[in-house]
């Protein structure tokens, strides 16, 4: 493996175990309005933007019953689930010792994240290995306009770091909204899947993407092998 210009890191489900959280507080909130989400919806909720996924789950229980609530009363419902749980989020595998290496290595790392400025306050609290990760673009961001699957979180946070959305800028990622998003931007897109999904999910939730790990344990940056020739 060789050293990336920059590392931009997906928050939820990459670096931070929360996508079980958020998919249980957005199961709850659907079955309180009478709708039941299937696997299949929950996982097209991953790694996009808290309005964006209120929107869909909106549309997906007016489909199922005729009247949907607002987002906001959807909100209402699903926010005060999804913090309580939010807060006892664990490190993903291998995601602690690679946001070390980056820094001993020196690499400018950005977090590319659709959560919100305090949603993220909120779940990084006990985590103080995430101060490391110091440029953030945030899903409430003032300068992005649109949120993942869009590559715009992607390319703001390249653009903070002072690098190319490029082969050499690597992007790691756990959603297919994320990879999606982070192929547009024009980055090296490595993927740690949700571990449930098959080979043949995978090639049709995840195309195009460089890699795909079974865990960031797997993530190698060694400077010495990136100095001999290719
Ligand atoms: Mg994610």
């Amino acid at each position: 493996m060789v050293i990336p210009a920059a590392c931009l890191f997906d928050l939820d489900g990459l670096l931070l175990d929360t996508e079980p959280l958020h998919a249980r507080a957005w199961s709850e909130a659907a079955r309180f309005f009478g709708c039941q989400l299937s696997t299949d919806q929950l996982m097209a909720l991953r790694g996009r933007r808290r309005l964006d996924c209120a929107g869909q789950v909106q549309a997906w229980i007016g489909e199922h019953s005729g009247q949907a609530p607002s987002p906001a009363e959807l909100l209402a419902i699903r926010q005060p689930i999804a913090e309580t749980l939010l807060q006892h989020a664990q490190p993903m595998a291998g995601a602690v010792a690679l946001v070390n290496r980056c820094t001993e290595l020196a690499i400018p790392m950005a977090l590319a994240t659709s959560s919100s400025r305090a949603a993220v306050a909120l779940k990084a609290k006990p985590h103080g290995w995430l101060r490391q990760i110091q440029v953030r673009v945030h899903g409430d961001d003032p300068e992005l306009t649109a949120g993942k699957p869009a590559p715009d979180v992607f390319l703001l946070a390249a653009a903070r770091l002072g690098v190319t959305a490029d082969h050499h800028c690597w992007a790691f990622e756990d959603s297919p909204a994320g990879a999606q998003a982070a192929l547009a931007a024009g980055c090296r897109v490595h993927v740690v899947p949700p571990p449930q999904l098959d080979q043949a999910a995978l090639e049709v939730l995840f195309p195009g993407v460089h890699q795909s790990l079974g865990s960031l344990e797997a993530v190698v940056l060694d400077p010495v092998a990136s100095a001999e020739p290719q």
